[in-house]
C-alpha cells in the first residue's frame, strides 16, 4: 500500500493554474491602484481574505477551526487521525503598501497542496494542516500564542494608531480571554513548513534557484553613544577638539567592515548603522554627542559574539584617538532559529527529484516559522523575488517559480509523511500482526 502511494504521488503536481487564480483573488481583497494590496490585520479585508479562503479549505475536504488567537487553520484528515500533523501556512495580513505575494503566496501554495491531495484522493499517514496565522506583520500574536509566548497583557500590543488587539482578534473570530487555550500540545504536530517569498536578492543574482533557507537569523540591536565636547567650531584648534561625530562617522565605517568580512568564517552577516542623532546639531558647533544604532544579524550567535568583539576593541581605538567616550548598549536580542536538518535535507532531495535547482541561504526577515520552531521541527522554503522587493507594490514573483515552490511544498510534505511514525501506525501494524 505504501509503496503505491509513493509511486502514484512521485509524478503529482499540483493545479497550477488554480494556484495562480487563487493569488490573483486573493491580491483583489485590498487591491491597490498600483498592483499592491493592503490588508491589514484585523481589517475587514483581512477578514474577507480569510473567509475566501476558507471557502477554498472546505472544498478541498478540509474541517477549518479558528482559535482564540485568530489563527485559522484548516485540516485534511490523514489516515491515522490522533496522528500529529504535519502543518504548512503563513499570513495574509500584509504591510500598508504590500505586494500580493508576501505570506498569502505560502498560505495559498498549501491549500493548493491540499486541493491536490483531495482531487487525487490521496490520504497521507499524518493529517495535513494549512495555517493562516493572525497578525504576523505588526504582532505575530497568532504564532506566539500558538508557541504559547504571547504576553497576556493586551496593553503591551498596543499602539495608538490602531485598535485594542482583543477587538481585533474578535472581529476575525478569536477571543483574547482564551488566548492560552490557543497553544498546541507539541504532540499535535509533526512539523511546520512554511513556503515564502525569499524578499531579498540573493535567488535572483544565483539565476533564480529555490532557496532552501539553513535558518533564520539572530539580531542583536545596540545603542552606541559618543561623548565628546561641543564647542565653538571657528575657535577650537583642530588639534583640541573631542569631536563625537568624526569618532561616529569611523565607527560606521568599522561596522561597514565588519559586516562585509568574508575570512574568519564571516560571510553572511550583515552589520547597520541606521540611525543617528546628534548633539546639538548646529552648524557652528562642534558635535559634543552622537547617538547611533547599531543592527547585526547572523545566524551563528558566535559569530555575533566575535562582530561585537571586534567592534569593541575598535570603539576602544577611536575612543582613544579622537578623545571621546564610547558606550554600546543592548537593546534587542532574537536568538538565531537554526531549521531542522532532516527537514532541510528533505526539500533539497525533493529539489533534485524534481530537478529545480536550489541554493542555501539564511532568512534575515522574521517568519511565523522561526516561532512555531519552539514547539515543533520547522523547516523553509524561498522562491526568488524579483529585485529582492518586498513589502512594496512592486514585488514579483513569476507563476513558474510560484508554482515550482507549491510542487516542492507538497512533496516535502509526502515525504515528511513516511519520515514521521503514527502512534497509530505501529497499532495498526500490531493489529494486523495478530490477525
Ligand atoms: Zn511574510
Amino acid at each position: 500500500m505504501l509503496h503505491l502511494v509513493a509511486s502514484t504521488t512521485n509524478t503529482l503536481t499540483v493545479n497550477g493554474e488554480r494556484l495562480m487564480q487563487m493569488m490573483t483573488a486573493v491580491g483583489a481583497i485590498g487591491a491597490l491602484p498600483n498592483g499592491g494590496v493592503r490588508r491589514l490585520a484585523f481589517s475587514p479585508e483581512d477578514r474577507e481574505g480569510r473567509q475566501l479562503v476558507q471557502s477554498w479549505m472546505e472544498a478541498a475536504g478540509m474541517t477549518v477551526i479558528i482559535d482564540a488567537a485568530g489563527n485559522m487553520i484548516g485540516r485534511y484528515e490523514g489516515r491515522f487521525p490522533h496522528a500529529p500533523a504535519l502543518a504548512t501556512g503563513s499570513h495574509l495580513d500584509t504591510v500598508p503598501n504590500a505586494g500580493i505575494y508576501d505570506g498569502t503566496y505560502g498560505v495559498l501554495a498549501g491549500v493548493e497542496v491540499a486541493r491536490t491531495l483531495h482531487d487525487q484522493g490521496i490520504r497521507p499517514d499524518h493529517p495535513i494542516e494549512v495555517i493562516v496565522f493572525a497578525d504576523e506583520e505588526r504582532t505575530m500574536i497568532g504564532s506566539k500564542a500558538m508557541a504559547g509566548k504571547a504576553n497576556l497583557d493586551p496593553n503591551f500590543y498596543d499602539h495608538p494608531h490602531y485598535e485594542p488587539i482583543e477587538m481585533g482578534l474578535s472581529f476575525i473570530g478569536g477571543d483574547w480571554a482564551q488566548l492560552p487555550s490557543a497553544q498546541r500540545d507539541t504532540d499535535s504536530l509533526a512539523a511546520f513548513v512554511e513556503l515564502h517569498v525569499e524578499q531579498g536578492p540573493v535567488l535572483e543574482s544565483a539565476s533564480n534557484p529555490m532557496g532552501l533557507v539553513t535558518g533564520i537569523v539572530g539580531q542583536r540591536r545596540y545603542l552606541i553613544t559618543i561623548d565628546g565636547s561641543a564647542s565653538h567650531a571657528g575657535t577650537t584648534p583642530m588639534t583640541m577638539r573631542q569631536d563625537a561625530l568624526v569618532a561616529a562617522s569611523q565607527i560606521v565605517l568599522v561596522v561597514n567592515r565588519i559586516g562585509t568580512k568574508t575570512d574568519d568564517g564571516y560571510g553572511e552577516q550583515v552589520a547597520t548603522v541606521g540611525a543617528m542623532k546628534l548633539s546639538p546639531n548646529v552648524a557652528n558647533t562642534i558635535p559634543g554627542r552622537v547617538e547611533m544604532t547599531l543592527d547585526i544579524r547572523d545566524l551563528s550567535n558566535q559569530r555575533l559574539d566575535a562582530m561585537v568583539a571586534e567592534l569593541q576593541r575598535e570603539m576602544d581605538a577611536i575612543a582613544t584617538q579622537t578623545q571621546t567616550q564610547i558606550h554600546i548598549k543592548p537593546q534587542l536580542r532574537n536568538e538565531p532559529v537554526p531549521v531542522n536538518s532532516h527537514i532541510y535535507n528533505t526539500i533539497a532531495q525533493v529539489c533534485d527529484q524534481l530537478k529545480l535547482p536550489a541554493h542555501p541561504l539564511p532568512s534575515r526577515a522574521s517568519h511565523d516559522a522561526q516561532i512555531i520552531a519552539s514547539i515543533t521541527d520547522m523547516g523553509m522554503i524561498f522562491v526568488p523575488s524579483q529585485g529582492g522587493v518586498s513589502h512594496s507594490e512592486t514585488e514579483y514573483t513569476t507563476p513558474e517559480h510560484c508554482i515550482q515552490g507549491a510542487n516542492i511544498l507538497l512533496h516535502t510534505l509526502l515525504k515528511l509523511d513516511q519520515h514521521y511514525r503514527c502512534p497509530e501506525d505501529i497499532t495498526a501494524i500490531r493489529t494486523e500482526s495478530k490477525i
